[in-house]
């Protein structure tokens, strides 16, 4: 997976250019506006996509 331009933090849904990408995965993320800086909070808009079709899904 290519380098996104910037990436969604979850807790505040604002999008975060502060981040270190490598090997097609996020090493580490900071939000500015919420302090959120645990990389397993952030999402690619790709992901985020992904993330809220999977939601409306009934899976059960
Ligand atoms: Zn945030």
């Amino acid at each position: 997976m290519a380098q996104p331009e910037y990436m969604i933090c979850l807790e505040c849904e604002t999008p975060s250019y502060v981040f270190e990408w490598q090997d097609g995965r996020l090493l580490e993320a900071h939000c500015p506006i919420c302090g959120n800086d645990d990389p397993a909070s952030f999402a690619s808009e790709e992901d985020l996509e992904e993330l809220i079709a999977s939601e409306d899904k009934d899976e059960g």
